[in-house]
């Protein structure tokens, strides 16, 4: 009795024993299996600085340092940076039990660049006269963003001067760019003044003549001036050299044939559109500095008045030929002065022009002859011949 009693007792104790093995073991193997599991687990490692400015060119794959117990599986992938904020990228990655994951991470789409302005950095007006200063101005950013362009700094229109203004333009991430341009307000040119509606001057030159401009068109002493000063309004249109003109220009011619020479008409009158597509075609030419001192710009030319020709070859080889020769000593009997006379170029602005003759009548065109010695219309009246824009 007391032996089977002893037997069950071992029994007992054989059981804990094995009962306590087998945990032992399960716990040997789960404790390396959560081991071995973890030392092959899939690891990724990210690169701390994943700040992209934006459309900068970037791949799904950039921001990874390593990969441990893995391979990315993903191809290689523009990400589209065109929106600002977080964008999250995907990858699939094969773990080391050969199972697909998927594995996301942020990179931080912003905006460090300003955005361009294109602009003109000289504007200029009349004062008085508003001009919009936004008027092809374009704004653009790296971002599509609509950007909206201000102006910093004072003006004002009705004040003469310089302007130093900035166009300032501001993304939505709050970048800035300010670009300076100069806004010049000019003075009104009297020009402007002549040609509003029945408006009238007077005044005196410096010789005392008295003169007066009404709607754009100058008289002094009763004589029509156009030069370089004076203009005519683009509308003044006679359409041919005037009557009186033209009978005293036939006389002149008839005379001349009488006496063996051969003079005739080349230019006459001349509108403002013609005068205008003439200079234009010499200032492409030339250049406007050198045509200005041959030809007249639309509005300033005396061709326009209808009082004013020229005749035979209008260059240079013309000079000295009989013809002009005679002219030149005979023309203020018709009442016409040569205009252009050698030598005073800085009265009348113009070169010689040994075939440019303008009708003034006989008593002006005899004074002005001065015995052979031409005096100008500008030294006579007081006057200037120069474009004052
Ligand atoms: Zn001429």
């Amino acid at each position: 009795m007391k032996e089977i009693n002893y037997k069950k007792v071992n029994n007992k104790k054989k059981k804990i024993i094995i009962v306590s093995i087998i945990i032992f073991a399960f716990l040997i193997l789960g404790i390396g299996g959560y081991l071995f599991y973890n030392s092959k687990k899939l690891k990724v490692n990210l690169v701390s600085d994943r700040v992209v400015n934006i459309n900068d060119e970037v791949y799904n794959n950039d921001y990874i340092k390593n990969v441990k117990n893995g391979t990315i599986i993903s191809d290689k992938e523009n990400v589209d940076t065109s929106i600002i904020g977080k964008k999250k990228i995907v990858l699939k990655i094969k773990n080391y039990f050969n199972n697909i994951e998927k594995f996301t991470y942020d990179i931080d789409i912003v905006d460090r660049e300003e955005p361009s302005i294109d602009y003109r950095d000289r504007l200029s007006t009349t004062e008085g006269v508003e001009i919009d200063l936004l008027d092809g101005v374009k704004v653009s950013d790296n971002s599509n963003e609509e950007i909206d362009v201000t102006i910093e700094g004072e003006y004002d229109f009705n004040n003469v001067g310089e302007y130093e203004l900035y166009y300032v333009a501001k993304d939505s991430s709050g970048n800035i760019k300010k670009e300076k341009f100069i806004l010049e307000v000019t003075k009104k040119k009297e020009i402007a003044k002549n040609i509003s509606n029945d408006s009238i001057s007077y005044f005196t030159t410096s010789k005392g003549f008295k003169g007066y401009t009404k709607n754009g068109i100058t008289y002094i002493d009763g004589v029509l001036i156009v030069n370089k000063t004076y203009s005519i309004p683009s509308t003044y249109y006679t359409g041919d050299i005037t009557s009186e003109t033209r009978s005293n220009m036939n006389k002149m011619f008839a005379d001349a044939k009488a006496l063996g020479l051969n003079i005739y008409l080349s230019s006459g009158f001349r509108s403002y559109n013609t005068q205008k597509i003439i200079y234009n075609n010499y200032v492409s030419y030339d250049g406007k500095e050198v045509a200005d001192t041959y030809s007249a710009r639309p509005g300033h030319s005396e061709h326009q008045t209808g009082l004013a020709f020229d005749v035979n070859q209008v260059d240079d080889t013309f000079i000295g030929t009989p013809e002009a020769n005679w002219l030149s000593v005979n023309c203020w009997k018709y009442g016409f002065i040569l205009r252009y006379p050698n030598g005073k170029t800085n009265e009348t602005g113009y070169k010689y022009e040994s075939w440019h003759f303008r009708y003034v009548g006989t008593e002006l065109a005899s004074k002005l002859y001065n015995n052979g010695d031409w005096i100008t219309l500008e030294n006579y009246f007081g006057i200037t011949s120069q474009y004052n824009y």
